[in-house]
């Protein structure tokens, strides 16, 4: 039988109100949120600390998940250096159609690499709010999350031992890979809704400096392509491939011509190339766990429902939920007040429903006219042409990809 230890030798409590797993943006804020409520909480990180502050991922963050983290008081270092962005363009049939959503809106688009973000907010967790994160965790399980005393144990890295923290709540932020969706999902009651594109993207980042001072969308008839910046420095790019695609297949001297091609538009300056620093191939597909919380157990970011990166939603989600969990938690053990906790799951939904939806729409623009079908070739075409002649159409766009509906 495994050997389960409290915390032998260690000052560590053996239980804490709320354990959370995963330290990615949703752990990380809910963490934050929590110590600044006093409410004693243990993360753990499967990865070590340098590994998590590095890995690349995402870059676009919403104005209303800044002004979120913000009032929480963990944008600081964003705010300073973060890009604002006010425009994307769509180029097709060899144009460039640049789309002012901040001249429509009055809302921007920050642009700040996930690394940094994860950075920022490690940083204030562990060093300046003086959180409890245990990183290198090996085999995390949960235990009775359906009773009102669950309790999580892990490996611990150093010693090997089985680590028991009893707790009052699990919070599973532990992204799309985890134990925490499988455990809720095991349940009866959970049910889980899944979409596959039936397609791939070549993600690649580049050492390059930025070919435009905003994304960039070309929609060709060989495939999708990305260009986003991420840094002066670093630019994001993505080239549709078949799902599957060996990123081998994409050596430096086929990227570029490609990414030249589908990304062309009159009147514009070639792309800067530089080296490729990753590149990976991501089936697109998307899942939504529903509900997001079982007995004591609740899900927040990818744990609980994946978006594809076609729209840069998901660590948007990953906050949003997490600013919801976080202050239902504060809430409930700091003034026993359940309601947050009781409509957490509801109250994700409606935002997470909205924005697989909206993925789904710009799919079919993005990969409408490489489809090989006449009929849905016409019909994206159609949808890019209203968005440049149709006030309503562009408004409703703009509130969509900068995610700024009054109600969700
Ligand atoms: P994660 O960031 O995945 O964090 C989960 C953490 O849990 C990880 O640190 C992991 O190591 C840890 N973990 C895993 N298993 C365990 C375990 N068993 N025990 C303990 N810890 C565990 N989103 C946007 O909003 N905008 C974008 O522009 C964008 N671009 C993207 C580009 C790419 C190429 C990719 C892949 C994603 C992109 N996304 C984007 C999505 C975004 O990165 C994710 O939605 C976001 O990271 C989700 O945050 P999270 O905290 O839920 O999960």
């Amino acid at each position: 039988m495994t050997h389960i230890s409290p915390h032998p030798g260690s000052p560590s409590p053996a239980r804490v109100p709320v354990v959370v797993i995963g330290a990615g943006p949703a752990g990380l804020t809910v963490g934050n949120i929590l110590r600044a409520a006093s409410v004693d909480c243990v993360v753990l990180e499967t990865e070590s600390r340098e590994f998590i502050e590095q890995r690349p991922r995402a870059g676009v963050i919403e104005e209303w998940a800044v002004r979120a983290l913000e009032q929480r008081g963990l944008a600081d270092n964003l705010l300073e250096r973060a890009g604002r962005h006010t425009a994307c363009e769509f180029r097709f049939d060899g144009s460039g159609h640049r789309f002012p959503y901040t001249q429509l809106t009055g809302r921007h688009h920050f642009v700040y690499p996930q690394p940094l973000l994860v950075t920022d907010l490690v940083h204030e967790y562990a060093d300046r709010r003086g959180g409890d994160i245990r990183f290198g965790v090996r085999d995390v399980r949960l235990h009775d999350t359906d009773t009102d005393h669950p309790s999580v144990s892990y490996l611990c890295p150093a010693s090997g031992e089985r680590r028991l923290i009893h707790c009052d709540f699990v919070a599973g932020c532990d992204g799309a890979r985890g134990v925490s969706r499988s455990t809720l999902t095991a349940r009866e009651r959970a049910r889980v809704a899944r979409h596959d594109y039936g397609i791939g993207w070549l993600a690649l980042l580049a050492e390059a400096p930025p070919s435009s001072d905003c994304v960039l969308f070309g929609v060709h008839p060989r495939g999708f392509a990305g260009h986003m910046p991420r840094s002066p420095e670093v630019t994001r790019y993505y080239l549709q491939c078949p799902p599957g695609d060996d990123p081998e297949n994409w050596p430096h001297e086929h990227v570029w011509p490609e990414l030249r091609q589908r990304l062309a538009a009159s009147g514009n300056p070639p792309l800067t190339e530089g080296r490729l620093l990753e590149k990976r191939v991501l089936d697109m597909h998307d899942y939504v766990v529903e509900p997001m919380a079982s007995g004591r157990l609740l899900l927040a970011g990818d744990a609980a429902h994946l978006t594809a990166p076609i729209a840069a939603k998901g660590m948007n989600l990953a906050l949003h939920d997490a600013f919801l969990l976080g202050d239902a938690l504060a809430m409930y053990l700091a003034k026993g007040d359940d309601s947050g906790l009781a409509g957490y799951s509801e109250a994700c939904l409606r935002r997470v429903w909205d924005y697989q939806e909206f993925s789904q729409w710009l799919s079919d623009v993005y990969h409408g006219t490489a489809s090989g079908d006449p009929y849905r070739a016409g019909t994206t075409l159609a949808r890019l042409r209203r968005l440049f002649t149709s006030p309503a159409a562009a408004a409703a766009f703009a509130e969509q990809y900068l995610g700024t509906a009054a109600h969700y």
